[in-house]
């Protein structure tokens, strides 16, 4: 049994942004088939398969307001697919790209003296568990190196804040 846990974006409230044809950047938002696959699902935590309806929607994967609360792009299916609300860990696959783990405190802040960049083949789910055993860690996204996209949030199940 897992201590963590890992979300991609919360699936109920994609559904209700995908109703209502507008994402979190108050764009229009604009289906189209994924004509070759292989890009990085937020909604289900795994990759499009060719053919599958998808958008690149504006999103903000936080619950609650303040100045770090950013907005910024994802893939997600336009389709129902199997939620990731709720994982004792990530997929293996995402340990085969490096990643940038970005904690917040429970100030609502980033706690930038822990930060950490994990490269390709490590473990994330194992450093993501290190992260949030410490006191000064609420939750963490993994962020993609090169354009710090959201990719995916984890927190702790024993600690009191239910934030991300
Ligand atoms: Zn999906």
């Amino acid at each position: 049994m897992s201590n963590i846990t890992v979300s991609g974006i919360d699936s109920a409230e994609l559904k209700r942004v995908l109703e209502a044809g507008v994402d979190h950047g108050g764009n229009s938002i604009e289906p189209f088939a994924d004509k070759d696959g292989g890009m990085p699902m937020r909604c289900c935590l795994a990759d499009s398969r060719a053919g599958d309806n998808v958008a690149i929607i504006a999103w903000s994967p936080f619950s609650w307001h303040g100045p770090y609360k950013e907005v910024g792009p994802i893939y997600v299916h336009t389709d129902p697919c199997p939620s990731a609300d709720a994982l004792d860990e990530l997929p293996e696959d995402f340990d085969s790209r490096a990643m940038v783990l970005r904690p917040y405190g429970f100030n609502k802040m980033i706690a930038y003296h822990r930060v950490r960049h994990v490269p390709a083949g490590e473990s994330l789910t194992a450093h993501a568990k290190e992260l949030l055993a410490m006191d000064d860690v609420d939750f963490l996204h993994g962020r993609n190196v090169t354009g710090g996209c959201f990719s995916f949030a984890a927190s702790s199940k024993t600690k009191s804040s239910k934030t991300k």
